[in-house]
């Protein structure tokens, strides 16, 4: 462009009009952003969160001890520690994920062949002391018992696509 085209461009403030119209027709458009966390935004049932471990109706444990997700895990997040029960069934002794380790793949729910191990749709969640980024066995049994109604739907939804 040459000089003069920029001298009228800048003396008639042609870019800050420009940008303004932009404003002026957003001004009006219905709006994108919501209150958070009054508003929320819709969850996929493919949502990758919060874990937990699962039962049967009957309330036995699902997970099998079978070590897949330990294996499969990149980030090395899961510790298991198994025992054999009298009728030669196999449940662990320890399950632990280290959420600071986790990066939320979603492997060790791709590879459970029980469907023990999920990720649920719950994000908001902190940790405030040294060690509760640990999740035991009991207390991803306990958030498994909490929220096995809304993974059950989640799993029906997806269903389709696995
Ligand atoms: S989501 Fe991924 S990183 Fe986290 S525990 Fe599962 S396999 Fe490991
Ligand atoms: S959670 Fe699933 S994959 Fe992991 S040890 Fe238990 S049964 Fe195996």
């Amino acid at each position: 462009m040459s000089y003069i085209g920029h001298l009228i461009k800048s003396f008639t403030l042609f870019e800050l009009l420009k940008g303004l119209s932009i404003t002026g027709r957003r001004l009006f458009s219905p709006k994108v952003t919501i209150q958070y966390p009054e508003e929320k935004t819709p969850i996929s049932p493919r949502f990758r969160g919060h874990h937990a471990l699962r039962r049967y109706p009957n309330g036995e444990e699902r997970c099998i001890a079978c070590k897949l997700c330990e294996a499969a895990c990149p980030a090395l997040a899961i510790t298991i520690e198994l025992e054999e029960r009298d009728d030669g069934s196999r449940r662990t002794t320890q399950y632990d994920i280290d959420m600071f380790k986790c990066i939320y793949c979603g492997f060790c729910e791709e590879a459970c062949p029980v469907d023990a191990i999920v990720e649920t749709r719950i994000f908001e969640y902190h940790f405030e002391k040294q060690g509760e980024n640990i999740m035991t066995k009991e207390k991803l049994l306990a958030f498994g018992d909490k929220y096995e109604e809304s993974i059950a739907l989640d799993r029906v939804a997806d269903a389709p696509y696995r």
